[in-house]
This record gives C-alpha cells, sequence and structure tokens, in this order.
C-alpha cells in the first residue's frame, strides 16, 4: 500500500520563531489526524534544526525545499544534501517550479540532486507540472512525461522506489486556481502509467503521487478522494496550522 503524504511547502515565509511556533501548533493536531497519514512540513533552511528539535518524537517529519547539486566544497550559499540529513531531515523537495523558473534548476541537476539526497538516505519530492500555456496548447503530458523521464528514469529502481512524486501545475500555484479533480485525476493516473511503464506496474502501485497548486481544506476532499491521488503538497494553506490539519484531515 502506498502511503497517503500531507506535506506543507513554506518556502521563503516565517522567522525562525513563528517557524519552531507553526511546527510545534502541526504536532499538536496530530492526535485527530489519521494515523495513515504522513505529515511532512518543509521550513526555510535556517528553520530546520530547530524545526526538527520542536517536533522531534512526533509524527511530524521534517524536509528542505532544496539541496546543492554538490556534495561539498567551495559553493558560497550552497546547503548540501548531508548537511539536510544532519539537520534531522526525511524529505528534500527538489524540481519545485519556483526553482525551475527563477533558479535554472534544469533535469540534469536534478538528477545530480536526487543522487546525492537518495545517498544521505533522504527522500526526494520530485516536482512536476505544466505552464499555463503548455496546457492550453494540449502539451501538459508531453511536458509532464518528459520531466519525469529525463530524471526518475536515470534512476536505479531501487532509488526511485524512494521518490514521492508531486504534480504542481504551475498555473494553479499560488493562483488560487485549482486544477478540477478530473483534470489532477486525470494526469496523476498518466504519471503512475509512465512509471509502471519504465518500472513496472508493481513499482508504480507503490510511488505516492501527491497533488499541488492551491489546495486548501475547501477543495482538499475531493482531490483525495481520486484514485491516484495520494495527498497534496500545500503551499499557502501549509502556513496556517489549522488550515493544513484541516487538509491532513481530508481523507
Ligand atoms: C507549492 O508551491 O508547492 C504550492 C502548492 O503552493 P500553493 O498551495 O500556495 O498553490
Amino acid at each position: 500500500m502506498r502511503k497517503k503524504i500531507v506535506a506543507g511547502n513554506w518556502k521563503m515565509n516565517t522567522s525562525v520563531v513563528e517557524g519552531e511556533a507553526l511546527a510545534a501548533a502541526v504536532a499538536a493536531g496530530m492526535p485527530e489526524v489519521p494515523s495513515d497519514v504522513e505529515i511532512i512540513i518543509a521550513p526555510p533552511f535556517t528553520h530546520l534544526v530547530s524545526v526538527a528539535k520542536a517536533v522531534s518524537g512526533t509524527r511530524v517529519a521534517v524536509a528542505a525545499q532544496n539541496c546543492a547539486d554538490e556534495p561539498k566544497g567551495a559553493f558560497t550559499g550552497e546547503v548540501s544534501a548531508p548537511m539536510i540529513a544532519g539537520a534531522g531531515c526525511k524529505y528534500v523537495i527538489l524540481g519545485h517550479s519556483e526553482r525551475r523558473q527563477y533558479y535554472g534548476e534544469t533535469s540534469e541537476k536534478l538528477v545530480k540532486k536526487m543522487r546525492l539526497a537518495l545517498a544521505e538516505g533522504l527522500s526526494p519530492i520530485f516536482c512536476v507540472g505544466e505552464k499555463f500555456e503548455e496546457r492550453n496548447a494540449g502539451n501538459h503530458f508531453s511536458v509532464v512525461g518528459a520531466q519525469i523521464a529525463e530524471v526518475l528514469f536515470e534512476l536505479e529502481p531501487e532509488e526511485a522506489s524512494k521518490v514521492v512524486v508531486a504534480y504542481e501545475p504551475v498555473w494553479a500555484i499560488g493562483t488560487g486556481i485549482t486544477a478540477t479533480a478530473a483534470q489532477a485525476q486525470e494526469i496523476h493516473a498518466f504519471i503512475r502509467g509512465t512509471l509502471a511503464g519504465r518500472f513496472g506496474s508493481d513499482f508504480a502501485d507503490g510511488i505516492s503521487i501527491l497533488y499541488g497548486g492551491s489546495c486548501k481544506p475547501s477543495n482538499a476532499a475531493e482531490l483525495f478522494a481520486c484514485p491516484d491521488i495520494d495527498g497534496g503538497l500545500i503551499g499557502g494553506a501549509s502556513l496556517k496550522a489549522d488550515d493544513f490539519l484541516a487538509i491532513a484531515k481530508s481523507f
């Protein structure tokens, strides 16, 4: 059985003190979240150690929002996969559309990052998704298929089995526009089928595929009820503990 997951991407928001309080509030709500739902929070790098301590001993896992494509050395401003693992993270978000768009994240770099993260025992949350004009042109399947092939197909099956995929249509991120459940289910099924074509259907059945893009308490239940949607990657709504917990209870 694949895991149900709700992950919060805090992006570049909250001070350290605010982040610790948000993490503690999420942890305090865990008794009401179904026990088979994995909860992940992804604070900024500066918060990782103290947030990991704040949720230590609870069911809340911590993710970084990125990692370097080199393990160590003269790369000023970068944070490596070993550092992230040492800070107490279990996961790392890789390939978020904001990183692809603003920081030149290419598939080539992502393969390096994935391998470094996996070597540290981190599970990558690998983001894919098409832009507005790509969907309008009917190219969303080919865009997402290429993003998957260029990165995940480069991994050994054993490595790829540790990955969580997040489908995040760029036109839905932070816009308030959510993909309909039918649109999301259609492309999640396509992603699972693409993975089955390369790694086999047992492998594909075990991979969690999350939806991200203006997911909120009012639409999470409909999305999570779809057979190929295993949870959500949540941006804006993860900054309010009540909203994030309400989403986590939507299965
Ligand atoms: C995201 O950036 O991963 C995201 C899903 O953002 P939002 O929920 O704010 O659209």
